[in-house]
C-alpha cells in the first residue's frame, strides 16, 4: 500500500475543537499514517513538572501534575459527546497522570524524564483515536514505542524502523487510517527517548523514508515557509517551492517551521514533503522537493544560541596537520561545527552546542590561543545562489551595512550566506535584510 504521511503540530490537535477538525483533513479515501504531537503548551508543561521533580519540589510538581489533570478534563468534556466516550477518556487521562504523579513518589533520573516527556503524544494521538472511535470512523492506533527507534549513534535505526513499522500494519490491511506519536522514540537500549524539541516533524520524515510513502505533509499554523521569521518581522510571504538543500539549510538554521534534520530522512528517500497550513487548508503551502528552483535568494533565517571560537597560532596555523588536530579534538568531544573561516593565522568556528566547550578549550588551549564568544546568531541566507552570478554577497552585506559583523561564511554551497552577529543584533539583521533582499519595510 502507498500511504501518505500526515503530521500535525501543537496548535493543530491544540484544543477539542481543533481535534474534531482533523476529521475534515485526515477521513477520505486515501491511505495514510497520521502523526500528531502533544497538544499545545503539554510538552513545556511536562518539562516544567521535570524540573520541580529534579529539584525535589514534590509539592509543587504535584500542583502542576493536577493543573494539566484539570485541562485535559476539560478537553475530555468538549470533545465526547456519548456518556460511554467519556467515561473512556476520562479513564484514559486518570492512567496518564496517576502514572505521572507516581513520579512524585520516587527517584527521579533521566529515563523517568523521558517517560515523562512522551506522556504528551501518548495522550493526543489516544485522544483523537477514541474520537474518531466515537464518531463510527475506523482508525488504528500504532504505538510509536514499538517501531521508532534510535541506534547507538542516536540516529534513527531505518532498518528497525521500516521492518518494525511494516509489522504494526501488516494485520490492519483493511485498515487505511494509522494515528501515530510524534518526538517520541526508543533508545538503542530499549529505554523510552525523543527526537529532541519539535521531533515529530523528524517522526513523520522518518516514517515517510521507512515506508517509502508518496508524500510526507507538515500540517501547522502558518501557510508554508516563509522568507523571513513571522515571529521578528512584520512583513513576509510563503514560498511556494523549495529545493531539498534549501529547506534543509532553513530548517537547520533556525526556521522553526521545520525540525532541524527532519528534511534529510526525506531527502534521502527522495520524498516530497509539503507544508500545509491546518487553519487554510485550501492555501497553497510549501513544496519542498527533488527539484530546480529559481536563482535567487528565497529566504532568511537565524539561528541563536551560538558560541564563536578564535583559535590563533603564529607559527602553526599553515603547517599542515593542524587544521586536522583542531577538528580532531571537536570530534573527540563529538561537537558538530557550523561556520568556519580562516585567515593567515587564525581560524574561527562557531559550535551550538557548547556543553562540552570546557574539555575542547582545554584541548585547544595546548596548542594554540583560543577566545571565546558567547550569545552569538548565525543569520543565514538560503537560495539558489550561482557561483558565476554576482551581486548577492555585496547585498546581503550592503543590507547589513549598520551592524556589526563577526563572521561570514560565502562559497561553501551554491545555497547559503551565513553570517554571524552578537545576537543583540539578531531583530535589527533579519529586519535589515527583509528590507534590502525583500524591499519590506
Ligand atoms: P508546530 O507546533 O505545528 O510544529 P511550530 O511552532 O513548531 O509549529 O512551527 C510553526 C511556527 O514557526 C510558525 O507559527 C512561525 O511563527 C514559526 N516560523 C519561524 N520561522 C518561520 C518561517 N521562515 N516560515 C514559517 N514559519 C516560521
Ligand atoms: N511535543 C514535542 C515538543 O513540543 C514535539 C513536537 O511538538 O514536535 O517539542
Ligand atoms: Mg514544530
Amino acid at each position: 500500500m502507498n500511504y501518505l504521511v500526515q503530521k500535525f503540530g501543537g496548535t493543530s490537535v491544540g484544543s477539542a475543537q481543533r481535534i474534531k477538525d482533523l476529521v475534515q483533513l485526515t477521513v477520505n479515501p486515501e491511505a495514510k499514517i497520521v502523526v500528531l504531537s502533544a497538544m499545545s503548551g503539554t510538552t513545556n508543561a511536562l518539562v516544567g513538572i521535570c524540573e520541580q521533580l529534579y529539584k525535589r519540589n514534590m509539592d509543587a510538581a504535584k500542583h502542576l501534575i493536577d493543573a494539566l489533570h484539570a485541562t485535559y478534563s476539560n478537553v475530555i468534556a468538549e470533545l465526547f459527546s456519548k456518556p460511554e466516550f467519556l467515561t473512556k477518556g476520562e479513564q484514559l487521562i486518570s492512567n496518564h497522570f496517576n502514572h505521572l504523579q507516581s513520579f512524585t513518589l520516587d527517584m527521579f533520573t533521566v529515563n523517568e524524564e523521558k517517560a515523562i516527556l512522551a506522556q504528551g503524544e501518548l495522550l493526543s494521538t489516544a485522544l483523537f483515536h477514541y474520537y474518531l472511535e466515537e464518531c463510527g470512523i475506523p482508525s488504528v492506533l500504532l504505538p510509536a514505542l514499538n517501531f521508532m527507534r534510535l541506534d547507538a549513534r542516536e540516529e534513527p535505526d531505518m532498518e528497525y524502523i521500516s521492518k518494525h513499522l511494516r509489522q504494526e500494519l501488516e494485520p490492519h490491511k483493511n485498515n487505511i487510517l494509522f494515528i501515530t506519536q510524534g518526538y517520541i522514540c526508543r533508545n538503542a537500549y530499549g529505554e523510552i527517548d525523543n527526537l529532541k524539541r519539535g521531533g515529530s516533524d523528524y517522526t513523520a520524515s522518518i516514517i515517510g523514508a521507512a515506508i517509502q510513502s508518496k508524500e510526507i505533509q507538515i500540517w501547522t499554523d502558518i501557510d508554508g515557509m516563509h522568507n523571513n521569521d513571522p515571529r521578528v518581522v512584520s512583513q513576509t510571504h510563503p514560498i511556494q517551492e523549495l529545493s531539498f538543500d534549501e529547506a534543509a539549510e532553513l530548517a537547520y538554521f533556525g526556521a522553526k517551521i521545520l525540525h532541524p534534520t527532519c528534511i534529510l530522512p526525506a531527502q534521502k528517500a527522495n520524498i516530497p514533503v509539503r507544508l500545509k497550513n491546518t487553519m487554510d487548508p485550501k492555501a497553497a503551502g510549501t513544496l519542498i522537493a527533488n527539484i530546480q528552483t529559481s536563482e535567487g535568494v528565497k529566504a532568511v533565517a537565524a539561528k541563536d544560541g551560538i558560541t564563536a571560537i578564535t583559535i590563533r597560532s603564529d607559527r602553526m596555523l599553515l603547517a599542515h596537520g593542524f587544521l586536522r588536530a583542531i577538528f580532531e579534538i571537536f570530534e573527540r568531544h563529538k561537537t558538530s561545527i557550523d561556520m568556519i573561516t580562516t585567515s593567515e593565522v587564525a581560524v574561527s568556528l562557531t559550535i551550538d552546542n557548547a556543553s562540552q566547550l570546557k574539555g575542547i578549550l582545554d584541548e585547544i588551549k595546548e596548542i594554540a590561543h583560543v577566545e571565546v564568544d558567547e550569545n552569538q546568531t548565525i543569520i543565514c541566507v538560503v537560495g539558489q545562489l550561482p557561483k558565476n552570478k554576482s551581486g548577492i554577497g555585496f547585498k546581503v552585506l550592503e543590507s547589513m551595512k549598520d551592524i556589526p559583523v563577526r563572521m561570514v561564511s560565502y562559497g561553501g554551497s551554491a545555497n547559503n550566506i551565513s553570517v554571524l552577529v552578537s545576537s543583540e543584533f539578531k531583530t535589527a539583521a533579519l529586519k535589515a535584510l527583509n528590507k534590502g533582499l525583500f524591499n519590506y519595510n
